[in-house]
């Protein structure tokens, strides 16, 4: 029998755990004709809520349903990387415990694993209707702007729910890096990747754990974590403004020879001044972004750290 791990992270879900147990088990009786057992690792975030005590209790119930529980909330990346750790499967799977990723996918995307033989099946919202309509206006100029930036193809509107064989899993666990971009390194691992169509579902209860601040350090972090565009277009500013500096020069040199005519006053020389150590500041802040990343990674610190193992 083959086994098939599903890794599901959750934050505060404590009303979700059991409604995502009884939605993943109506696929059990397709997966046991396929002779597929499953596994369901359960990874709590750090939640302060009864979550645990949920999984806990399932774990009673049903053998196949296992806990990891973290000392306190690292973030979903994390916890997607603490369940890929775990899963032993053939397969694994990763979804939302909010039931935003239905599991009712499940059964085609292992048929396109096992029978079209790709290694990833992946998922993107086509719509994204029930979310606030400046979060989409957001979020589409972010994927726009970042596959300008990077060479790694960020798909909009892809969700992180996927199925992916044991070698796509490992070249996953592969890139250790702490601050972690998961729709970006899906991607940089490369393998053939299918991907499915669906409407947006909206989260059925609790609330999503993604305030507007949050998802923005996301997409700094996505934006930083794949490409350097930012560092090399804090050169070409630099550039720009050695030019603009030199034209400025012969320009007072001429005006002085022809008319004697020094450039009057201090307003434009503060507006110059201001506007330069402006741009420089900003271009520090960039290169300090970077060096800030790379402090981070050096020090080497676990990417999570484990308080409950069932
Ligand atoms: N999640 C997590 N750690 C966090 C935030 C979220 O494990 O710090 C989990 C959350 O429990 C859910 C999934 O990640 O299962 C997606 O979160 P959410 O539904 O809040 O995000 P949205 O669907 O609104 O983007
Ligand atoms: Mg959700």
């Amino acid at each position: 029998m083959k086994l098939l791990s599903v890794i599901v992270p959750c934050y505060n879900e404590e009303e979700n755990i059991v409604d995502f147990y009884d939605e993943l088990m109506k696929q059990d009786a397709y997966f046991r004709k396929e002779e597929v057992a499953l596994e369901l690792i359960y990874v709590d975030d750090g939640s302060s809520d009864a979550t645990a005590a949920r999984v806990r209790e399932l774990h009673g119930r049903d053998e196949r349903v296992h806990l990891i529980s973290f000392s306190r909330n690292f973030g979903k990346e994390a916890a997607i990387y603490a369940g890929l750790e775990a899963s032993h499967g053939e397969l694994t799977a990763l979804l939302d415990c909010d039931l935003q990723d239905p599991p009712s996918l499940l059964p085609e995307m292992y048929e396109a694993i096992t029978r079209e033989g790709y290694d990833s099946v992946a998922t993107r919202r086509v719509t994204r209707k029930g979310e606030p309509p400046i979060r989409s206006f957001f979020a589409r100029r972010f994927y726009h702007l970042i596959n300008r930036m990077s060479d790694t193809e960020i798909v909009d509107g892809a969700r992180d729910y996927r199925m992916m064989t044991r070698r796509f899993v490992d070249a996953i666990l592969s890139l250790s890096e702490i601050n972690r971009f998961s729709k970006g390194i899906f991607s940089w691992v490369g393998f053939e990747t299918k991907w499915l169509e669906y409407e947006n579902v909206e989260r059925k209860k609790g609330e999503t754990k993604w305030s507007f601040w949050k998802l923005f350090r996301y997409a700094i972090e996505g934006i930083i974590g794949f490409s350097t565009a930012p560092l090399a277009f804090a050169s070409f500013l630099g550039v720009l403004f050695c030019v603009l500096a030199v034209i400025l020069i012969i320009v007072t040199i001429i005006r002085k020879l022809l008319f004697g005519d020094p450039t009057s006053g201090w307003p434009s020389l503060v507006c110059i001044i201001s506007l330069i150590s402006g741009v420089q500041l900003f271009c520090l802040g960039i290169v300090g972004q970077y060096l800030a990343k790379t402090y981070m990674e050096v020090k080497r610190r676990p990417i999570y750290l484990v308080k409950e193992e069932i």
